[in-house]
């Protein structure tokens, strides 16, 4: 049983055994080198669910030769398409098949609402195999228009062996994320999965393997950042790095593919979107989209909107909805059908926000509600919103990763406008307004890779989700995910006697 007291016995019953908790090497579970371990803790309880293989430089070498063999001399990258796509579709009808049990771990182990799990985001995850799957075979170059009589065409190559390091906010989403578009494209991989939540990628691999994935195309180093996952970016024998989490680590991944091997990069980093509440919005609509905008997931995604820009016509009535609906949002047992809202993730990310919020208070911004922890144990934080922030304080301008909205009130579309741009991020940003023309203007006037108007955090399989500035660069989701994966080669060959 639980022992924060509020766990809701009949569903925590559900919890499933953990049945893997080591490295995934050319098909089979192995320890790590060094036999090391490092536990896995669940953020509601504070108690250790498992104790995971701690891998290690020696293991991604290990990994990177699999995937290295598995990509010159295996059949994944030979395969029809169609037929990458088959077992890719497999793959996706196991996920479903097995929908409890992996949101199941995704809460013990990150801490994010059950019932979410099994309503959005795990059938989100097999939808995005099922997408790629859907382009495995049609991923083609085009024929070239030359200025002499020469034949000339492009090749789409898979481009190789990528390594691809993953956050702990969507553990089984981030882990499709990449490897399915890497997947569909022939390459052959290894995944370094957050060490917050390791749990469902070793799970995942698991099922992968159950679908016909061959032995070493999918390979998993649990571990550290600064060990396993450094010794991915800086590996000379992987072509390309996709990465997702911080800016500084991002950072630091581009820098070891410059030291190394010159592997390509992308990057999905933080945030800090902006939301434009118009005066001609809908109050009480807007206030339930900006406090999903800013507490989904418990603020632990990159997207959240955690400045949220009103129009002065509307921000009194605003600020009164705003409260009224952040003191009713249920923080608590993330198994219990109740709660919006689970623990973060872990101790440090807890810490940090908890921080966030008392400079916030230091620097003169009103705490309108929020601001504390709840619950006796388990790293629980009420939903925080703060009006009065200034474009220059701290909480306006760091992504802080947690349930805080920094409120601001503006004048005209304009002004709005330059302050949303005003930060060094480019992630994502919201629009709520019925004029068709501010919403096309602030959407062409916003720098940032998606925009969503009257709605928010829409990520679809189909729809490309990437950073402007220090957000990153490379988009996830959407065709346009496939180029990480690929790379483009010409063929030119002369043509004597050409008819045309
Ligand atoms: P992080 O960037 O440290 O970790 C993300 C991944 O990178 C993990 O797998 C980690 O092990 C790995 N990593 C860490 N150091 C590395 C290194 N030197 N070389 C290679 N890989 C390395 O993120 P975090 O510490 O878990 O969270 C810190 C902050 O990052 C959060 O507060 C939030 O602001 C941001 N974040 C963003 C996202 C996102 O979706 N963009 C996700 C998680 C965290």
């Amino acid at each position: 049983e639980g022992s924060n007291g509020n766990i809701n016995s009949e569903i925590y019953k559900k919890i499933p055994s953990i049945k893997f908790t080591k490295l995934f090497i050319n098909g089979d579970f192995v320890d790590s080198v060094s036999g090391k371990t490092f536990d896995t803790i669940n953020p509601g309880t504070e108690e250790v669910i498992a104790k995971i293989a701690e891998g290690d430089k020696e293991d991604v070498d290990l990994a990177v030769k699999a995937a290295r063999e598995a990509f010159d001399h295996g059949s994944w990258p030979r395969m029809p398409g169609c037929e990458r796509g088959k077992i890719m579709n497999k793959f996706a009808d196991l996920i479903d098949e097995n929908l409890e049990e992996l949101a199941a771990l995704e809460t013990i182990d990150a801490g994010k609402v059950f019932s979410f799990e099994t309503d959005v985001d795990i059938p989100d995850v097999s939808k995005e195999l099922r997408y790629f799957a859907g382009a495995a075979d049609k991923i083609h170059g085009r024929t070239l228009k030359l200025s002499r009589p020469f034949q000339g065409y492009t090749l789409l190559e898979p481009i190789g062996v990528v390594g691809l390091i993953i956050p702990w906010n969507f553990p089984s989403g981030m882990f499709i994320l990449k490897c399915a578009p890497a997947l569909a494209a022939g390459c052959t991989m290894v995944v370094k999965p957050a060490e917050q939540a390791p749990l469902s990628a070793l799970y995942l691999v698991h099922l992968a393997k159950l679908a016909g994935i061959p032995n070493g195309v999918v390979n998993v180093v649990t571990g550290f950042g600064h060990t396993a996952g450094s010794a991915v970016a800086s590996h000379m024998d992987i072509n390309s790095v996709s990465f997702t989490g911080s800016t500084e680590v991002g950072r630091l991944i581009m820098h070891a593919a410059a030291n190394s091997n010159l592997k390509t990069v992308s990057l999905e980093l933080g945030g800090k979107s902006p939301l434009l509440i118009f005066n001609d919005a809908n109050v009480d609509e807007a206030a339930d989209l900006a406090l999903f905008g800013s507490l989904a997931n418990k603020g632990e995604i990159c997207v959240c909107t955690s400045r949220v820009f009103v129009q002065e016509g509307i921000y009194d009535e605003l600020v009164i909805k705003l409260v009224e609906k952040a003191k009713t949002w249920v923080v608590g047992d993330p198994f219990d059908p109740k709660t919006q809202q689970g623990p973060q993730v872990d101790k440090k990310q807890y810490e940090r926000i908890l921080s966030y919020i008392d400079h916030g208070k230091r620097e003169g911004a009103s705490l309108l509600v929020g601001g504390r922890p709840c619950g006796d144990k388990g790293y629980y934080i009420e939903p925080t919103i703060f009006e009065n922030v200034k474009d220059d304080m701290l909480i306006a301008k760091d992504e802080i990763f947690g349930p805080v909205m920094a409120l601001m009130k503006f004048k005209t579309t304009e002004e709005v406008i330059t302050r949303a741009n005003a930060t060094t991020y480019g992630l994502a940003a919201g629009i709520i307004t019925n004029d068709l023309n501010i919403a096309n203007r602030v959407s062409r006037s916003i720098k940032a890779g998606v925009i969503w108007i009257n709605c928010y955090h829409n990520f679809d399989s189909g729809c490309p989700v990437g950073g402007y500035k220090m957000s990153g660069f490379g988009k996830d989701h959407g065709v346009e995910a496939l180029e990480k994966y690929l790379q483009t080669k010409a063929v030119v060959t002369p043509i004597y006697d050409s008819p045309w």
